[in-house]
C-alpha cells in the first residue's frame, strides 16, 4: 500500500525548524512588544461571512483561495440538498488581520479615550493557491494589528519596527527593499477607481482578460498584474498621488517624513495596491531583491479604517502588516543561513553494564530537574555504541557509571570537548550539576569549554 503523503503545500517543520520557527517568532514578540504589541490568538476557523466582509469578495483571496471547514453532519445537509445557516459555513483563516479586527470589536478592547490597543499573532494560514517556492496552502504568518488610532506615527513606527524585525532575525537592510504608497479614503478614492477603470476599458485591447474583467470588480487590481503587457500599458495610467484628498496627502507625506526622520529607506511604487480590498492610505511592501523569483514580498500591510465599521463594529481606525515565515526563511537561506541542531545535550549516561542502570535513570532526574539537558541510553547499546549516541546528541559531557565507579561511589564525568575527565562523588550530585551549570553559563557566553 502507498505511504500516505502530506497534503499539497503544506510542510513539515522538522525539528531544526520547528526550533528556528519559535525562535522567530519569540524574536518578532520581543522586538514588537518593544512598541507596547501584546499576543493575541484567534481561532484557525472563522464565519466565511466574517473574510468575505472584511476582506472583499472580489479579492483573489476570498474567490478562489479560500478553504471551506465542514463538519461531517453539515456535510450530509448540504449533500441532502439543504442549506447552512450562516454561522455554519467556515472558513480556514487566509489571513490574520480579519479575525483579529472580529476579536478586537466582539470583547469591546478599543475603548472611547483609551490607547490604541496593539496586537500581535503568530500562526498559519490557509490559502488554496497553485503550490510553486514561497507560495504554500498553509503558511504561517507573524502579524501586528494596531486599532483605535489613525496617527501617521502609528503607520511609521509600523513599518520601523518590521523592517528592525527583519534585521534581528538576520536578513541584512541591504537586502531588502521597502516599498510605500497611499491608497486614499473613502473621499478621494472612488473618483480615483472610477479614472483607473476609464483608462482600462480605453485600453481593453492591450489587457489581459483578467484585468479587462477587473474594470468592473476591482480596477485597482490590474496594477498587480504579473504580465508584461499589461505592466507596460498599467505604467501609463492615473496616478494616485495625483488625486488624494488633502487630508490624505498630509497623512502620506506625514508617513515618509517620519520615514526619513529614522533612516529608513523606501521606494514610493503608485501601482503597489496589495492584494486585499480593506486599506485605506498607507500601503507598504518589503521585497527581497535579488534570489526570491516573483515570489520575493516578505511582508506587507497598511492602514484599515473601514475594516471594523465593515464587518459590524464601530467606526475604528486601524494599521497592521503580516509577514510571512517561510519567505523570510528562503530570504535568509539565501544569505548562507542554517539551521542550528534542535538536539543539544548537556549531558549523556554511558552505563557499564546493566547494574547501573537504575542509577544512570536516577542521576539523569537529578540533572534534568536542576535544568539540564539529557538523556540515558534506553536501548542497551554496548559502551562504544553509547559514547557514539553521545557524539550524534552533541552532548557536551558524558557521564560513566559502572560497577567500579558505584563501588568508589563516584561518577566519571568526561568533558566531550578537552577529554579531560574528573571524578564526581555520587553522593554530590551538586557538584555534578555546578560542573554543568558552569559548562552551561560558559556556552551561553560563548566560551568553548
Ligand atoms: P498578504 O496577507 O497576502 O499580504 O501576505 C503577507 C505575507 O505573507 C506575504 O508578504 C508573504 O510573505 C506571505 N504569504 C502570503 N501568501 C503566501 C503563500 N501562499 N505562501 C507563503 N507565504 C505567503
Amino acid at each position: 500500500m502507498a505511504s500516505i503523503q502530506r497534503a499539497e503545500g503544506t510542510f513539515d517543520l522538522l525539528p531544526d525548524e520547528a526550533k528556528f520557527w519559535r525562535k522567530f517568532r519569540d524574536t518578532a514578540f520581543e522586538v514588537f512588544g518593544r512598541y507596547g504589541y501584546v499576543p493575541i490568538e484567534t481561532p484557525i476557523f472563522e464565519q466565511t461571512a466574517l473574510f468575505v466582509r472584511g476582506i472583499g469578495e472580489a479579492t483573489d483571496v476570498v474567490s478562489k483561495e479560500m478553504f471551506t471547514a465542514i463538519s461531517g453532519e453539515n456535510l450530509n445537509t448540504l449533500l441532502g440538498g439543504g442549506h447552512l445557516k450562516a454561522k455554519s459555513r467556515l472558513s480556514l483563516r487566509p489571513e490574520g488581520t480579519a479575525g483579529v479586527v472580529r476579536a478586537v470589536a466582539q470583547n469591546g478592547l478599543v475603548t472611547q479615550g483609551g490607547a490604541p490597543v496593539k496586537l500581535a499573532y503568530a500562526g498559519p494560514m490557509f490559502r488554496a493557491e497553485r503550490p510553486q517556492k514561497g507560495r504554500q496552502r498553509q503558511f504561517n504568518q507573524v502579524g501586528i494589528e494596531c486599532l483605535g488610532a489613525d496617527e501617521p506615527t502609528i503607520d511609521a513606527e509600523g513599518i520601523i519596527m518590521l523592517m528592525r524585525f527583519y534585521e534581528a532575525i538576520g536578513i541584512p537592510a541591504g537586502a531588502m527593499r521597502l516599498l510605500v504608497n497611499s491608497m486614499g479614503c473613502e473621499n478621494c478614492r472612488p473618483a480615483y477607481r472610477d479614472k483607473v477603470r476609464a483608462y482600462i476599458l480605453e485600453h481593453a485591447d492591450a489587457l489581459c482578460e483578467e484585468c479587462q474583467r477587473r474594470a468592473d470588480t476591482n480596477p485597482l487590481r490590474a496594477f498587480d498584474c504579473k504580465k508584461e503587457g499589461c505592466r507596460e500599458v498599467m505604467a501609463g495610467a492615473p496616478r494616485i498621488v495625483e488625486h488624494l484628498c488633502d487630508d490624505c496627502h498630509v497623512h502620506y507625506d506625514a508617513v515618509k517624513g517620519l520615514l526619513d526622520g529614522a533612516d529608513v529607506a523606501y521606494v514610493e511604487d503608485y501601482t503597489l495596491v496589495r492584494g486585499l480590498d480593506y486599506y485605506t492610505r498607507t500601503v507598504f511592501e518589503v521585497q527581497v531583491i535579488e534570489g526570491m523569483g516573483s515570489q520575493n514580498a516578505i511582508g506587507g500591510g497598511g492602514r484599515y479604517d473601514k475594516l471594523m465599521a465593515e464587518i459590524g463594529g464601530a467606526n475604528t481606525p486601524g494599521f497592521g502588516f503580516a509577514l510571512g515565515y517561510e519567505r523570510c526563511l528562503l530570504a535568509l537561506q539565501a544569505h548562507g543561513f542554517e539551521f542550528e541542531p534542535a538536539v543539544k545535550y548537556d549531558f549523556y549516561i554511558a552505563c557499564v553494564d546493566d547494574s547501573v542502570r537504575p542509577l544512570a535513570f536516577t542521576v539523569a532526574q537529578k540533572l534534568r530537574d536542576a535544568g539540564m539537558q539529557g538523556d540515558i541510553d534506553h536501548q542497551h547499546r554496548s559502551l562504544k555504541g553509547q559514547f557514539k549516541q553521545a557524539d550524534k546528541l552533541s552532548a557536551d559531557y558524558v557521564l560513566i557509571l559502572g560497577p567500579d565507579e558505584v563501588a568508589q561511589g563516584v561518577v566519571k564525568v568526561r568533558n566531550m570537548a578537552s577529554h579531560n575527565e574528573v571524578l564526581v562523588p555520587l553522593g554530590e550530585a551538586d557538584r555534578i550539576v555546578s560542573s554543568f551549570t558552569d559548562s552551561t553559563a560558559a556556552r551561553a557566553a560563548g566560551a568553548t569549554s
